[in-house]
């Protein structure tokens, strides 16, 4: 059972209704959003509905849920979260976004270009990683804040949202001040501290799947950022492991119309990270429009044999291009569409 406390409750109301949940013998879990407390009642539920709590002061709504994530769950809230940002960009809606850019972030000059490519595309929203987790500490390590420097920047000439990874909750004060959406990479989907962080501020949060995550701890994983108060959290497909070897990583489809039946989340997908190879970007991109994602995410590079990190799953510009006239006719047919 989740009790969702009104704004302006009180310490005093929310005591009353821990107590009461308390006085059943259940235990009581308190998750202190910026904007509102939530209460979670663990234990026998049924012992609950013996309280009207619904009837307390300072109770905003009760819900009974049977799933083991709460808040992320459809049976938590119907309809679809959308995210507007600032700029006017809505991801969730009948546009299908498309985040695109550099795996890293390599220097101003190669962003600049690449921003200005994407965005001529279509994209609205710039990819790059300025802290990269590398699985070997002696490649190219991400330029750190100076590759905020350069995302800030690109944002500023071009107009384009900014996301990047965040791995460290010691940089999320210098995320929030460049980014609009952070990024959890698929390594960290389980770093409950970095998740329980990025759940206390105000900024939407790319939650990327992990390499071996079910789709139940992905959304478990989600739950974390959800019951810290932040729940604009949009998630992303990005391939799993399996016995294939073709492919980096295998793209599950399925776990797109599984995700959208049981969370209100947004999906994206992630055919770059999820295939591995740039000549089934294209194919991917197509078939996860039509299985019925929100938004891509799609690394693209002006050099990608020169690529510091991900060159053989990235795309020229010039394909870039034909990867968003080809998405393009997916969504209309499927009743989306892409700017
Ligand atoms: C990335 O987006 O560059 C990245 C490292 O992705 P993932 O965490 O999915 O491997
Ligand atoms: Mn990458």
């Amino acid at each position: 059972m989740i009790i969702v406390m009104k704004p302006d409750a009180t310490p005093q109301d929310l005591e009353r209704v821990s107590d009461a949940i308390k006085a059943k013998g259940l235990g009581v879990n308190i998750s202190r959003g910026k904007e509102r407390t939530v209460v979670g009642a663990i234990g026998d539920e049924r012992i609950l509905t013996e309280i009207p709590l619904g009837a307390f002061q300072g109770v905003e709504s009760v819900h009974k849920i049977l799933q083991p994530f709460k808040l992320v769950s459809r049976e938590f809230r119907k309809q679809d979260t959308v995210i507007t940002f600032p700029n006017g960009v809505v991801l969730g809606g009948p546009e299908i976004q498309v985040m695109a850019g550099p795996c890293a972030v390599e220097s101003e000059d190669q962003l600049l270009y690449v921003a200005e490519r994407v965005k001529k595309a279509g994209a609205k929203i710039l990819r790059g990683g300025a802290f990269k987790p590398r699985t070997s500490p002696y490649t190219f390590q991400g330029l750190g804040e100076e590759g905020l420097l350069h995302l800030a920047k690109a944002r500023e000439k071009t107009g384009l949202l900014i996301i990047t990874e965040l791995m460290d909750p010691r940089d999320l004060p210098a995320m929030m001040k460049y980014t609009d959406i952070i990024q959890i990479g698929a390594r960290n989907m389980q770093n409950f501290r970095l998740l329980s962080d990025v759940g206390e501020v105000s900024k939407p949060v790319l939650l990327k799947r992990g390499l071996s995550a079910t789709i139940k701890e992905f959304l478990m994983a989600a739950e974390y950022i959800a019951s810290r108060g932040n729940q604009e959290i949009i998630l992303c497909e990005r391939g799993i492991r399996t016995f294939e070897t073709m492919t980096r990583n295998t793209l599950d489809l399925n776990a797109v119309p599984v995700l959208k039946s049981l969370t209100h989340l947004p999906v994206l997908v992630d055919p770059s990270h999820g295939t591995g190879r740039w000549d089934l970007v294209i194919p991917m991109a197509r078939a996860g429009v039509a299985a019925g994602c929100d938004a891509l995410m799609i690394e693209v590079h002006n050099n990608p044999e020169q690529a510091f990190s991900d060159g053989e799953e990235s795309l020229i510009p010039d394909k870039f291009d034909n990867l968003m006239s080809e998405v393009r006719k997916v969504a209309s047919a499927v009743g989306r569409f892409v700017a």
